[in-house]
């Protein structure tokens, strides 16, 4: 179930397009529904103290995500459909970890369920010292405003906002708007004269960069980025990669980003490889 304040998913389009929220279809109305949200939204945040929440003596490093024997099946049509087989992997803030494998083998799952937006079959999944499966839809829906970025495979910027209000719309979720940052991310990201235009007016490339700075701007303590520059060119793409690998250790987070691109992959402190259901 999508919980309130998603921002991930196509749950939050269908909110935005639902008549009674846009009767006119005018921005003012817009407006005044996203003001109601955000006040909803950026209530105190609390986890809940839980039996699933990990307490480590203070002598054991702490890794900022701990992924441990995750199995991932779908039920098709045709079938259960097992993507991952057991993976394991870990990452400490400040890492940088690419993530290869060919199309199909489950980077995007992966990606998925460390973001809290699915549930892995077995396994757990440690972020921050907490089990993300035992979170229940509140908790993941703070943890995504609050701890994990993701910068989707396609996006997912909101076509009602111009891109000045894409940028800040996460980082206002997660209590964590600073418009100097913003603005300084959008001077780096190349989109400082397209901040009054909306999505649909720029580019794949343009658009790409406004959901990483979108992403950015949240300060999270967990990048994870589906193929990121997946529609730029190679040059500009180590440009974009080499800002966004900047911009992270600025704010000292961990990032895992998925690349087709051996070049891209060789930039990043580790690199890991699925087939096959596994780390290769
Ligand atoms: P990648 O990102 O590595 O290209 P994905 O994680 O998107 O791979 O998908 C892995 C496999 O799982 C693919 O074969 C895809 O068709 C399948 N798959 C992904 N999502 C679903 C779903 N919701 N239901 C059924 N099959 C899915
Ligand atoms: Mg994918």
């Amino acid at each position: 179930m999508a919980a309130k304040g998603e921002i991930c998913g196509s749950d939050y389009y269908r909110r935005l397009r639902r008549p009674e929220s846009d009767p006119a279809g005018t921005l003012t109305a817009f407006t005044i529904v996203r003001f109601r949200w955000l006040r909803a939204l950026s209530a105190p945040q609390t986890f809940p103290s839980r039996p699933g929440v990990l307490r480590l003596s203070e002598d054991k490093t702490i890794m900022l995500l701990t992924v441990q024997d995750i199995h991932k099946t779908y039920q098709t049509a045709d079938g259960p459909f097992t993507v991952l087989r057991g993976i394991d992997l870990t990452l400490q803030a400040g890492e940088t970890l690419a993530l290869t494998g060919e199309s199909g083998s489950g980077k995007s799952t992966l990606l998925h369920l460390i973001g809290g937006l699915d549930t892995p079959d077995q396994g757990r999944i440690v972020l921050q010292q907490q089990d993300i499966a035992a979170l229940d839809d509140n908790g993941r829906a703070a943890l995504r405003r609050g701890t994990v970025g993701v910068v989707f495979q396609q996006f997912n910027l909101i076509p009602s906002l111009r891109v000045a209000d894409n940028i800040s719309f996460q980082a206002r979720l997660a209590g964590r708007h600073d418009p100097t940052w913003e603005a300084t991310l959008a001077d780096r990201m190349g989109l400082t004269s397209q901040l009054r235009k909306y999505p649909e007016q720029l580019s794949g490339g343009q658009q790409q960069r406004v959901a990483i700075a979108r992403t950015l701007a949240a300060r999270p303590r967990l990048v994870l980025a589906d193929e990121p520059t997946g529609n730029l060119d190679e040059a500009t793409a180590a440009v974009v990669l080499d800002l966004m690998l900047e911009l992270v250790a600025e704010t000292g987070a961990g990032l895992l980003m998925v690349t087709h691109s051996g070049n891209l992959a060789n930039r990043m402190s580790r690199r890991l490889h699925l087939r096959a259901g596994l780390v290769a």
